[in-house]
């Protein structure tokens, strides 16, 4: 296990006198939340709940989207809210008396389904082996339903928020299972902060409808448990039509979280599920920008992230900002975000220790007034 030791805690005490900007971390297993709480992260900034949906949940999901019979998709919602209460009761245990932002699931659809052409390779391939004509039917029935799932962008389809207001039973399984999982901590003792976060919002009716969801979920589990719970809820700014509207859409956010990697890839219009391939790297590289937007935020995207700011504390002058793309976690893109005046940085656990020190550098050389 990684410990931080010695003269290194030190410096990073000494670093905390100075940063005004808080420090989180992303996480969704109650491991790297104590990993990163031993590094110094203030709270959870994203539990990417969609990372718990692995395995067995996956397949519940996919028989969720293509079997729209409402039984069958209650009891599918049914077992994945006993999983969920268990997974959030673990979060905010680790995390006890800090806050732990859970997003709703944001899933591109893609990474959900069963990829058609390899489903289509297994029924050719069984048909050659002479397979029973029932189960290949069957086969090709599931193949002909995913089919019609397909999007030709999927990060740019049915994901995110999109996905709540669709099929508002998911968002009501998470809500029940979060305000749950909290319940029952208090009732042990204990002092659990769930924050809930709205993912790709692009107009404020998408928040509000989701928040109203929300919020009377939240409503009937403190009736049944006997509880009060008072839980923020916000959102993910990560689209630009979200950050030139930051005003309309602050009015109904407790909170904002700037989601860079989306804000990047829908500002340049460069797909960040190709930044590994030949062509972006390579053009980046070459023929663009002397830095990695992915990496290091792009002053550009800083302007939407500037503009979403101002914007969002004119429409709610209590709002909390902060970001929760990769770029939490680079120093220079730290400076950046200390300039606009985030409330926090939020990055992978173990970038933890050295964005407390980039935000005491960023500080000392930019003091706020
Ligand atoms: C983002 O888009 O910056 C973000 C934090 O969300 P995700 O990477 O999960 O899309
Ligand atoms: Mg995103």
């Amino acid at each position: 296990e990684p410990e931080i030791t010695g003269d290194l805690d030190t410096i990073l005490e000494w670093a905390d006198e100075f940063r005004t900007l808080g420090v989180r971390a992303n996480a969704d297993n109650p491991e790297d939340a104590e990993l990163s709480r031993s590094f110094g992260a203030e709270g959870i900034g994203l539990d990417r709940t969609e990372h718990m949906f692995l395995g067995e949940r996956k397949q519940i999901i996919q028989s969720f989207i293509l079997n729209d019979d409402p039984e069958s998709r209650q009891s599918a919602v049914d077992a994945l809210y006993e999983a969920q209460t268990g997974d959030f009761y673990g979060m905010f245990k680790a995390m006890d008396g800090l806050p732990v932002i859970v997003r709703l699931l944001d899933p591109p659809l893609h990474e959900f389904l069963e990829s058609p052409r390899a489903l289509e390779v297994d029924i050719t391939r069984r048909e050659a082996a002479g397979a029973d004509a029932r189960s290949l039917a069957a086969d090709r029935e599931l193949l002909a339903k995913i089919d019609s799932f397909v999007e030709a962008n999927p990060m740019l389809g049915l994901r995110g928020c999109r996905l709540g207001i669709v099929y508002p039973i998911l968002p009501v399984m998470q809500v029940r299972a979060i305000a749950t999982a909290a319940a029952r901590l208090r009732k042990e003792g204990l002092n659990p902060h769930p924050e809930i976060m709205i993912p790709l919002v692009s107009t404020v009716a998408e928040l509000e409808k989701l928040r109203g969801v929300a919020e009377a979920t939240i409503a009937e589990v403190c009736e049944a448990e006997g509880v009060e719970l008072s839980i923020p809820i916000g959102t993910m700014i990560e689209l630009p039509r979200a950050a030139v509207t930051a005003d309309q859409i602050a009015a109904k956010a407790d909170f904002f979280s700037f989601g860079t990697n989306d804000l990047t890839q829908t500002t340049f219009g460069f797909s960040r599920d190709d930044v590994e391939g030949e062509f972006i790297p390579q053009y980046l590289a070459e023929k663009l920008l002397p830095y990695n937007p992915f990496a290091t935020i792009d002053p550009g995207v800083a302007k939407l992230v500037r503009m979403g700011v101002e914007l969002g504390r004119e429409g709610n002058p209590d709002l909390v900002v902060g970001v929760c793309g990769e770029h939490g976690g680079d120093p220079d893109s730290i400076r950046t975000f200390h300039g606009i005046g985030l409330d926090y940085v939020s990055c992978s656990p173990y970038r933890v220790p050295v964005a407390r020190l980039a935000a005491a550098q960023a500080a000392l050389r930019e003091p706020r007034a």
